[in-house]
């Protein structure tokens, strides 16, 4: 099969085109041969590398992808040849206890498609039949794809982690990335009032399409916490999203309100950073962090983006031969909404 693949880590430039493998499905798994793919940032991370990280090279980049299937491992009976799917990203081994009772991102033994396991930046992947589901007919590919992580991980984090309520004020730091873009709809869709800061007004605009409905400029607004502060009548927010890190982490704190709860699933300036422990315990601050999500909430969101509630932005569609023009793009921090290839 064709595919886009590394044998070192680096640049954009150690991404090949090449044949390679076509996967074989073993028993429970189902072979699909991809239409789309979409990037996020862990694909950076991973082509990157990091100290510790063995994959089995040539590795092949990808978690999000929408495609049909192509073959059925042995048992597989709820799916058929043909059926047009989308790929939940997470994968437990579908047999611990964690896995049983419905906490499969906790699993020992689990994996993110593309990063520990050979992903969706190929013309087939294989993954357990646990981890699809069926697109609607008429629902496309490209829009499948783009959804499904940020908008699974945001829908974990909100909602089953962080309990997000109607009545409630939710602040987003950063305005236009994959992860945030789902959070400010999700946040409107249980009828949270949102707060965006962004780091220039053309993201700001973006945020404002998703029906942000305070939105400050941190170009402009250094000390954005104050501006917060003011705008909660110097209540601070219920709700934090700080997917940033380092330099946001300690005005996110400072922005929260008492008892309010900080909500993390990653770090996109930075992991390491110092924390004022006085505003933990003296504000009586909940930290929540976790990684995807799991089956049920992908399910849960993914019913909601095929009925229009929720709707992935769309960036630049390059073919997969240009995956590595495409991880520029990203890497430059300048798109609005998901980048996808088209494969
Ligand atoms: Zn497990």
């Amino acid at each position: 099969m064709k595919a886009v693949y590394f044998y070192t880590h680096g640049g954009p430039e150690v991404l090949e085109v090449g044949e390679t493998d076509t996967p074989e499905p073993n028993a429970d798994e189902v072979q699909v041969r991809l239409r789309a793919s979409a990037l996020n940032r862990s694909d950076l991370w991973a082509r990157e590398g990091w100290p510790g990280l063995k994959l089995a090279y040539p590795h092949i980049l990808g978690a999000d992808g929408a495609g049909e299937i192509s073959a059925l491992g042995e048992g597989v009976t709820e799916f058929k040849l043909g059926d047009r799917v989308v790929i939940n990203s997470s994968i437990g081994c579908g047999r611990c206890s964690l896995c049983q009772f419905g906490k499969d991102n906790l699993c020992r033994d689990w994996h993110l498609l593309g990063e520990s396991k050979r992903g969706t930046y190929a013309e087939y992947v294989v993954v357990p039949s646990r981890n699809l589901l069926k697109l609607p007919d008429g629902f496309d590919f490209r829009s499948a794809a783009a959804a499904g992580l940020v908008f699974h991980t945001a829908w974990h984090s909100l909602i089953t982690r962080g309990g997000l309520q109607a009545d409630e004020t939710i602040l987003v730091v950063g305005a236009s990335g994959g992860v945030n873009h789902a959070s400010i709809q999700i946040a409107k869709h249980v009828g949270a009032r949102v707060i965006v800061v962004g780091s220039n007004s053309e993201k700001l605009e973006f945020a404002d399409s998703l029906g942000a409905d305070v939105l400050i400029d941190r170009s402009k607004s250094e000390n954005w916490s104050k501006t917060v502060y003011l705008e909660t009548e110097k209540q601070g927010v219920d709700v934090v999203v700080d997917n940033v890190g380092a330099g946001t982490m300690p005005l996110s704190m400072r922005a929260a309100r008492k008892g309010g709860r900080i909500l993390t699933v990653g770090n996109t300036a930075g992991p390491t950073f110092e924390i004022d422990n006085r505003y933990i315990f003296g504000k009586h601050l909940t930290i929540i962090g976790s990684t995807m999500g799991t089956i049920r909430d992908f399910k849960e969101v993914m019913t909601l983006i095929f009925e229009g509630k929720l709707k992935p932005a769309l960036d630049r569609d390059y073919p997969l031969e240009e995956a590595a023009q495409a991880h520029i793009r990203l890497a430059a921090g300048k798109q609005l909404g998901k980048i996808t290839l088209e494969i």
